[in-house]
């Protein structure tokens, strides 16, 4: 098996990555739930409420894209900076957000290896369906960890691995045949919805992942599965 995100080029796969979510960014709700049958929303809501954002606090939600998590964490009172490397993809999130919730949240063009904020600026850092579009991984883990204050938590929630047995044969089947064809019939664009799929069978698994972000400095480092490891949310403390 390859986990293989070092084996690629490295400038090949952040110019891939920029052009595929720019050319998504329009279609990229209806595409999600397209292709999750809505469960995307679900696991959202699940991820939100293990990170528990409270009124006040600040959180950086990056690879934010469209405003997914920071509109539900801005409706429980935080404020949230929701950070992104594509212009494209917050301003679909601009264009969406509830006006009531617009007071909480700040939007910023930023690449998570190597972020603009200040050490220790944050309570919270939230990333969902980001990281394995990251080329340099433990970066942008350290990042997380540097902008986090101290007693700050670090949450992430991504694709994983299925590990039912039968279920992931099923699953292996739909992510290779089903998805590419929805990319293909309804964004126009088979060839962006392979390299998500390819992402998210090369990202690592649960624990090689946990050892991963303790390898940044976090410590009492967890991770959830969730549907039998379709998706994980994995955690961590800066202490
Ligand atoms: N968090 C949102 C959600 O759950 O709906 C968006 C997830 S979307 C699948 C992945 C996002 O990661 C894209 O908006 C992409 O631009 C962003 N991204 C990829 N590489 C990045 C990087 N190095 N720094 C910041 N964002 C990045």
């Amino acid at each position: 098996v390859s986990y293989g995100f070092q084996e690629v080029d490295p400038e090949e796969k952040t110019r891939r990555v920029g052009s595929v979510f720019e050319r998504v960014a329009s279609r990229y709700d209806l595409m999600n739930d397209l292709m999750s049958g809505g469960l995307h929303r679900l696991w959202k809501d699940a991820f939100v409420r293990r990170v528990r954002p409270r009124a006040g606090e600040r959180i950086l939600d990056m690879a934010g894209g469209t405003g997914d998590i920071a509109f539900r964490m801005a409706g429980a009172g935080a404020q949230i900076m929701v950070s992104d490397i594509n212009p494209h993809m917050l301003a679909e999130g601009e264009k969406r957000a509830p006006s009531d919730l617009a007071p909480h949240l700040s939007w910023q063009v930023e690449n998570a290896e190597t972020l603009s904020f200040g050490d220790a600026e944050f309570d919270g850092y939230t990333i969902a369906f980001g990281i394995r579009n990251v080329t340099d991984i433990p970066a942008a883990l350290r990042e997380a960890w540097r902008v986090l204050k101290w007693g700050g938590r670090f949450f992430c929630l991504e694709f994983s691995r299925m590990e039912w047995p039968v279920a992931a044969q099923v699953y292996d089947a739909y992510s290779l045949n089903v998805v590419p064809k929805i990319g293909k019939y309804v964004a126009q664009d088979e060839e962006a919805y392979r390299y998500l799929v390819e992402s998210i069978r090369r990202f690592p698994p649960m624990p090689a992942f946990s050892a991963m972000i303790e390898d940044a400095g976090f410590a009492r480092v967890s991770h959830m599965p969730i549907l039998g490891g379709v998706v994980a949310i994995h955690s961590g403390w800066k202490l």
